[in-house]
């Protein structure tokens, strides 16, 4: 099997509201190469997050280390392609910019919960499908305690997210390693809104 075809693991990084775009990419860049978070462009590793034609695809750079919080001893990080053909290593990927928010999950296990209850809803997928084909209609009663809400507010532990923008950190595992405060804050300021993460495999 191709290391292509493979789900690669990675942390994607947004900001907390689905509907915040940067003016452009290249701001979020700047940014990230200022902080040694990005190094050198790369040629574009993946095609996986389809017609996604305007993604930018970076090494590390000297300070991404220092800019993620690594859980355990020794993570086993590959920094460096091993060859031409392998896309299981350490890059950065900047989506374009969506017209209009996306939805992304991790393949599996991923639970939808109301913030006030701490229900889980079994039929999020449904939800989004229909927040999909209804405009992007964020309605949403929770069918346990019957709070109204937005579906925006759902908690997934880490496994998804909403955004029209995204940061991808390939290679990294579910929680293996979190984005410091002072790689947040720092898209925080540049964006004047706060930042979030999850992990997924696609
Ligand atoms: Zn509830």
């Amino acid at each position: 099997m191709s290391a292509i075809e493979k789900p690669i693991y990675r942390l994607v990084l947004h900001s907390q509201d689905a509907h915040y775009a940067p003016e452009s990419s290249e701001t979020i860049q700047t940014l990230l190469q200022d902080l040694g978070f990005i190094g050198q462009a790369c040629v574009k590793p993946d095609n996986r997050l389809n017609e996604d034609v305007q993604q930018q695809a970076f090494l590390v750079g000297e300070q991404f280390l220092q800019l993620l919080t690594f859980m355990g001893c020794s993570p086993a990080i590959n920094l460096v392609p091993t060859d031409d053909d392998d896309r299981d290593f350490c890059h950065i990927v900047l989506s374009s910019i969506y017209t209009h928010a996306q939805f992304r999950s991790h393949e599996r296990e991923v639970f939808a919960r109301c913030p006030e209850c701490g229900r889980r809803d079994p039929h999020w997928q449904t939800q989004i499908e229909d927040w999909q084909a209804d405009n992007l209609r964020t309605n949403y009663t929770c069918s346990y305690c019957d709070k109204n809400l937005s579906l925006y507010d759902l908690r997934w532990r880490q496994a998804a997210g909403f955004g029209r923008f995204f940061i991808d950190v390939f290679s990294i595992f579910p929680q293996e390693g979190i984005p410091t405060d002072k790689l947040l804050s720092a898209l925080e300021t540049v964006s004047a809104q706060p930042w979030t993460y999850f992990f997924t495999n696609r």
